[in-house]
Formats: structure tokens, C-alpha cells, sequence
């Protein structure tokens, strides 16, 4: 926990400041008292000392006074023994110290003791001087005594005087003691207040805990446990912190909302949750609740040395469905399809299965119970057929199939993005297997499409580089043994990778949609290749060129313009353009080519149906779309001397075309005996190795004079 200074803090900070006040004043109070103490100590001693001089200094005068009143005649008959009767007596009396009778000039004539030993001494003593030279009672003080001291005078005449020494030291005795007790006394009551005090400051820090700790429970704890059920909340934890309280005041009412604030946030999250984790057309969990979940098991099973397997199933040609009948038929079939997945899942799937969405026509199936690959072919063999049943969509009978790309843990990928990776492949190569199929996914298959990938990626930009160029291929009158055009076909010599077949590059350009920008130069150059060509004396006809057009093509729609510009530009005559075009391109659209054809014959060109036999289209659907050639597929040519029923098929082939007034063209004619077939047949036009391979466009126009 990091250091901060929280409410708490500064509330302890307070009390302290508060007690450290509290303290200071104390010590002051305590410092006045002691300072007080030693100046009553003073003022006593000073009160004491005076009221002591007054008593002492009143007794004595009325002492000496006494005694010089009673010392008069004495002293005047010189009667030293009554003096000494008299000053005895007076020496006697407590706290008297001397007693000093003196003649008028100042010489002692009695100081009380039986000898007089100091009888005619002058007094030499510091107080002497002044009691002498005073004829008045006069008091003076010294540090030991207090002398008072009166002249003797008769009548007018003075005749001597007394002093009595009264001692200080009994005084100074009594004042001590006195002084003590009010010391004493004094201290006692210091030591009362200092009880008094300690006492207030226990109870003001027994005060300043319970303060403190009912500011922690009522206020810190309260807002403590706010602040962390805020932080939790703030990381999506909705349920680790119940707030309640029954409070009645201002703390209870913000606990209350807080609590109501975070449930109306819960179902809120719940909300979201939901939305964001199911797909809104079919109601089943979405990419990204899958992914989670994906990531989630593979933690558990990844300890458990379990197994699991990912099935990628892709609708066939779902794109048509929307293209012909629409977004809303579309919507259907997912919607028909996803119940049909759901119910094979259900049975099939075990109880740890997931069906997932992935938008567009991508369903994902997750499994994990028992031998997952041997589960996982069942259930893909039970997609295929299901799914392959005819779906029923706005009153019509719609077929579709399914491929489906499997892989699994751990045996495939370890993570979930890499099993995703791999299930997408594999089902790719269920598609280019011929589709409504499955696929197991493996290391060659990945690297298959790695290398498809990068020959993409070399592909763009080869016509930029010349890369690619035309070869053409002389086709023959069938009847004469005559040229009379060429197909245009296109090359690939990779600077790396050396010449790559069209078989196999094409697929890629026609996957990719590169095909798109590469057809229409392979149209325009073969064209102008066409349009340089000898149209000879010898020959009764230009010849033609045949160029190769790609169901992209077809489908993106703008061919007849282009075509339309190309012969515009280059000068080439019309009917010296042959397309060709493949039987499944034609025919898996039907409505749409027969549109298109339409609008090409307007332009003038000849449509030839390329690999025709191949699609397995029928005889029949000659009559429907409106073609001026077939081209027989070199694989019956091949076959024709061996195989009874291709040599029928291509002679049904040239008779029915015959019948429909359309050319036969033969391809991949090796042999003489396969020509000869041929011409006993009547098919019209051949091309083939035997009569000529591939060429560049200067020798093939060598070939023409
Ligand atoms: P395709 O249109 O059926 O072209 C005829 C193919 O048969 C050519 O193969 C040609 O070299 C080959 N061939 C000709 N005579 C014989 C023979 O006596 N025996 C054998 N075994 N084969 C023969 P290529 O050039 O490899 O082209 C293959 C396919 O690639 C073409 O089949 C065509 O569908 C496609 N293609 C070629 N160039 C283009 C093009 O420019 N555009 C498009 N869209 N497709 C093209
Ligand atoms: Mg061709
Ligand atoms: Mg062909």
C-alpha cells in the first residue's frame, strides 16, 4: 500500500496539532505557577520581615524608653550598682542581645556584667556614632541587630543615653520556618494542579482516541470501502463488494446510491455483454465471445493434457444467394442453416460444444469430449450431408453446400489465434478441393497457402515488371490444315521462381482478384499483337485471336465496354476477337451471362465456351446460352482412342453443335490419328502440339506468309 496522507491522516495530524497545544499550554501554566510560587516565597518573606521589625522595633522602643525613664537618676548619682540591677534585669528579656549604658560622652559606664570591664571604653562599634550624637529614641538595623537606643537626659541637660541590642536571629529563625511551611504548602498545592493537569491531559487524549476512532468507523471505513468498491467496479467486478447500510444520515444515503449506482452499472455491463457477445442474427455467440471462450478452455485444458477441435464450416457460394435473391432470402438461409447446425451440434457435439457465428456465412464449432478427431469427422461428415440438403427460401428450392476446415489442439496450434488461423486454411482447402467437403488442417496444407500467399504477392505488379507476356497458339482448319487464328495465352517467368504454369498462377490471380487488372491487358495486348498481323493474300479470312476471359471478369460486368474500347484503340475488327469463356462461368449464372453474351455479339466478337464437357452442364444448356463456339476439353481429346465413351461424347459434341449452327474447336491434339478422328467427324478447328506449340507473336506471324 502506498503512502498518502488520507483523510484519516490529517485527522490524526489535527488531534496531535490540538494536543501539542494543549501540552505547550500546560507547561506555560506550569512554569507561571513555579515562577509564582518563589514570588510569594518573597513577598512571605518581605511581609514577614516587616511585620517582625514593626513588633520587635515597637517592643524595643517601649523598652528603652522604660529604661531610660528608670536608668534617670541612677545615672545621675552614678549608682553603678543600680545601673547594674537594671540592666541585668533588662538583659535578661529574650532576643537581647546587648545593653549599653554610656555617659554623655559617648564612654560606656555599663554594660551589665559584674566587672565592667568595659567601663570608660568608647564604643567604637558602626552604630555607635549615630545612637550618640542622637537625643532622640532611634533605631538602627545591622544585619545581626536591632539597636535602639535613647538619650538620658534632666531637664534640659543631657547626661548619657542607653542602647539595647535586641538579636535578629531568632527572628531570622522563625522567618525560615515560616518561610518552609509556606514553601511546603506551596509545593503541595503545585503538586495538586500537576495531578489536576496530567488528569485533563489523559482525558483529553482518551478524548482525542475515541474522536479518532469514531471519525475512522463512521467516516474513513465508510468511504474506504467506497473507494474500494469504485476501484472495483472500475475493473468490471460488479459482485466482489455488497454495500449495504442502514445509516440514517449523509454516509448511509451515499453508500445507498452507490450501491443503486453500481447495480444499475451491472445490468448495464449485462446489457452490453450480451449485445456485444452474440451475433444479432441468429442469436448465437459471436467471434468475439468465442475467441474468449477459446482462450479460456485452452487455459484449462492446456494443464490437463486435453484435447479440443475447431471446425470452420463456410457456406458454398453464399455470396450468390445474396447477389440473385436478395439480402433478406440471404438473412434466411444463415438463419435456416444456423438452426440446422445447431440441432447436429446439439446431437452430435457433446455437452462441452460451442456454436459460434463469425458474421457472413463462417460458423465456427468447438468440441472437446472424448477422441476429438474421431469426433470431429463425424460431426463434419454429418455438416456435409445436413447442410447439403436442399433449403427452402421464399418458395424456391435453394442448393448449397458447405466446407469445412478442422484442426486441433494441441496437436495443430497451442494458441488460439494460430488454431483459428489454421481451421480458416484448412477450410480454404475443403473450398479448393471442390467444396462441400472437409479438410483436416497440416503443415503442408499451411505451407501450400503460404506459398499461394507470397506468389500473390510477387504476382501484383509482374505485368508492371514484364513479367508476364502472351504466347500464341496457332489453331487450324480442321478441313484444309490451315491457319486461321491463334489463342492468346499468358506467361509467368518469375526472375526467382523461373516460369510458373498458368494452371497454377491463374487460380491465384482469379482468387485474389488480381485477375481483374491482369485481364484486361492480356484483351488489349493481344489486340495489338492481332491487329500487326498479315492478313495475306493466300488466306480467304484475317486471322483471329482467341483470348482467354475469367468468370471475374465476366461477372464485374464491364467486359463488353472494354472489349468495346479495345478494338476501338487497336483497330482489330470485330469478328478477329474470339472470347473464351469458361462452361462454369457461364452456366453458374445463367441469367446474367446470357445478358452479357448478348451484349458482346452486339460488339461484334465471337464467344467461345472454353473446357466445355468439363462443368458436366449438359448438351442442353447450348441451347440456352448464345455461344458461337465450344472447345473441347484436351482430357476427351486424350482419351478419344482409348475411351469408347469420349470418342461419343466428342462425336455427339460436334453433331449437336452442328445441329445448333455453332463451331466445334478440338484442344490438345498430339497425335495425327486424334486429328484424323477429328476431321472424319467434321469438327471444325484444332489446336494442339502436334500442329503447333505456343509461340511468341513474331513467330506466329512468320507462320502467317
Ligand atoms: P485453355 O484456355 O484451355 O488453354 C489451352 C491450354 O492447353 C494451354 O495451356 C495450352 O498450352 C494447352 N495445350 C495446347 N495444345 C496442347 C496439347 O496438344 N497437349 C496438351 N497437353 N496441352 C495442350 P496453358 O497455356 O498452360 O493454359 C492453361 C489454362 O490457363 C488455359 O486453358 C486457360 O484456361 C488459362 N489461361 C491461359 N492464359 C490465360 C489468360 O490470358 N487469361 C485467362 N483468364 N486464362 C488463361
Ligand atoms: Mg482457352
Ligand atoms: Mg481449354
Amino acid at each position: 500500500m502506498s503512502l498518502r496522507f488520507g483523510l484519516q491522516a490529517r485527522f490524526l495530524l489535527a488531534m496531535g496539532v490540538a494536543l501539542l497545544v494543549v501540552l505547550a499550554l500546560l507547561a506555560l501554566l506550569l512554569q507561571r505557577q513555579s515562577t509564582m510560587q518563589s514570588e510569594v516565597d518573597v513577598l512571605g518573606r518581605e511581609a514577614m520581615q516587616s511585620m517582625a521589625a514593626d513588633a520587635l522595633g515597637r517592643r524595643g522602643e517601649a523598652t528603652v524608653e522604660q529604661l531610660a525613664d528608670s536608668l534617670t537618676n541612677p545615672l545621675y548619682y552614678s549608682d553603678l550598682d543600680a545601673i547594674g540591677i537594671i540592666v541585668r534585669a533588662a538583659s535578661r528579656q529574650p532576643d537581647v542581645a546587648y545593653v549599653l549604658v554610656y555617659g554623655v560622652d559617648g564612654k560606656i559606664v555599663h554594660d551589665g556584667s559584674y566587672d565592667i570591664a568595659a567601663y570608660g571604653q568608647v564604643m567604637n562599634d558602626p552604630l555607635a556614632r549615630a545612637a550618640v550624637a542622637s537625643d532622640r529614641l532611634l533605631t538602627q538595623w545591622s544585619p545581626q541587630v536591632m539597636d535602639v537606643s535613647e538619650a538620658i537626659s534632666i531637664g534640659n541637660q543631657r547626661i548619657g543615653g542607653v542602647r539595647v541590642g535586641f538579636s535578629l536571629a531568632e527572628i531570622r529563625a522563625n522567618e525560615e520556618r515560616a518561610a518552609g511551611n509556606l514553601n511546603n504548602r506551596l509545593l503541595e498545592l503545585g503538586r495538586r494542579h500537576m495531578g489536576w493537569f496530567v488528569a485533563l491531559l489523559a482525558a483529553l487524549v482518551a478524548v482525542s482516541v475515541v474522536v479518532v476512532w469514531y471519525v475512522q468507523r463512521t467516516l474513513v471505513k465508510p468511504i474506504r470501502q467506497l473507494a474500494d468498491a469504485a476501484n472495483a467496479i472500475g475493473t468490471g467486478d460488479y459482485d466482489a463488494k455488497h454495500l449495504v447500510s442502514d445509516r440514517q444520515d449523509e454516509v448511509g444515503d451515499l453508500v445507498r446510491a452507490f450501491s443503486d449506482m453500481n447495480d444499475s452499472i451491472a445490468r448495464h455491463d449485462r446489457d452490453v455483454r450480451r449485445m456485444a457477445y452474440t451475433d444479432a442474427l441468429t442469436g448465437l455467440t459471436n467471434r468475439l465471445a468465442f475467441r474468449e471462450s477459446l482462450d479460456h478452455r485452452l487455459m484449462m485444458l492446456r494443464g490437463a493434457g486435453r484435447q479440443l477441435a475447431v471446425l470452420f464450416a463456410d457456406i458454398d457460394d453464399f455470396k450468390r444467394v445474396n447477389d440473385t435473391l436478395g439480402h433478406e432470402a440471404g438473412d434466411e438461409v444463415l438463419l435456416q442453416f444456423a438452426n440446422r447446425i445447431r440441432s447436429v451440434v446439439e446431437r452430435m457435439g457433446g455437452d462441452e460444444s460451442l456454436l459460434a457465428r463469425f458474421g457472413g456465412d463462417e460458423f465456427v464449432i468447438l468440441i472437446q469430449e472424448g477422441d476429438v478427431r474421431a469426433s470431429a469427422t463425424r460431426l463434419a461428415e454429418a455438416l456435409v450431408k445436413e447442410l447439403g440438403q436442399p433449403l427452402v427460401v421464399e418458395g424456391r428450392q435453394v442448393f448449397l453446400g458447405t466446407s469445412i476446415g478442422i484442426t486441433l489442439f494441441p496437436e495443430d496450434a497451442s494458441g488460439a489465434t494460430a488454431l483459428m488461423k489454421n481451421g480458416d486454411i484448412a477450410m480454404y482447402q475443403a473450398k479448393v478441393a471442390g467444396k462441400n467437403c472437409y479438410r483436416f488442417y497440416s503443415r503442408a496444407m499451411e505451407q501450400a497457402v503460404e506459398r499461394r500467399v507470397h506468389m500473390e504477392q510477387e504476382l501484383r505488379g509482374a505485368w508492371e515488371r514484364g513479367e508476364l507476356s502472351l504466347v500464341y497458339q496457332p489453331i487450324f482448319r480442321v478441313a484444309d490444315s490451315r491457319i486461321v487464328g491463334a489463342e492468346a495465352l499468358l506467361r509467368w517467368q518469375h526472375p526467382e521462381m523461373g516460369s510458373i504454369a498458368p494452371s497454377v498462377f491463374i487460380d491465384v490471380a482469379e482468387q485474389s482478384g488480381l485477375i481483374e487488372s491482369i485481364g484486361p491487358r492480356v484483351l488489349r495486348a493481344a489486340c495489338t499483337a492481332a491487329a500487326r498481323w498479315p492478313t495475306g493474300s493466300g488466306m480467304d479470312e484475317a486471322p483471329f485471336v482467341a483470348v482467354n476471359v475469367s468468370p471475374r471478369q465476366l461477372r464485374s460486368g464491364d467486359l463488353p465496354e472494354e472489349v468495346a474500347s479495345c478494338l476501338r484503340d487497336t483497330g482489330l475488327p470485330a469478328q478477329r476477337l474470339h472470347l473464351e469463356l469458361t462452361e462454369t462461368a457461364v452456366i453458374s449464372d445463367e441469367a446474367h451471362a446470357s445478358a452479357l453474351l448478348a451484349k458482346l455479339h452486339r460488339t461484334g466478337v465471337k464467344v467461345w465456351l472454353d473446357d466445355f464437357g468439363t462443368g458436366f452442364s449438359g448438351l442442353s444448356h447450348l441451347r440456352r446460352v448464345p455461344v458461337d463456339g465450344v472447345k473441347i476439353d484436351r482430357s476427351f481429346i486424350a482419351d478419344m482412342q482409348r475411351d469408347p465413351d469420349d470418342l461419343a461424347l466428342t462425336t455427339a459434341i460436334i453433331a449437336m453443335a452442328h445441329s445448333l449452327g455453332i463451331t466445334v474447336v478440338a484442344e490438345g491434339v498430339e497425335k495425327e490419328a486424334q486429328f484424323d478422328i477429328l476431321r472424319a467427324r467434321g469438327c471444325d478447328l484444332a489446336q494442339g502440339y502436334w500442329m503447333g506449340y505456343p509461340m511468341s507473336a513474331a513467330e506466329f506471324a512468320l507462320l502467317l506468309v
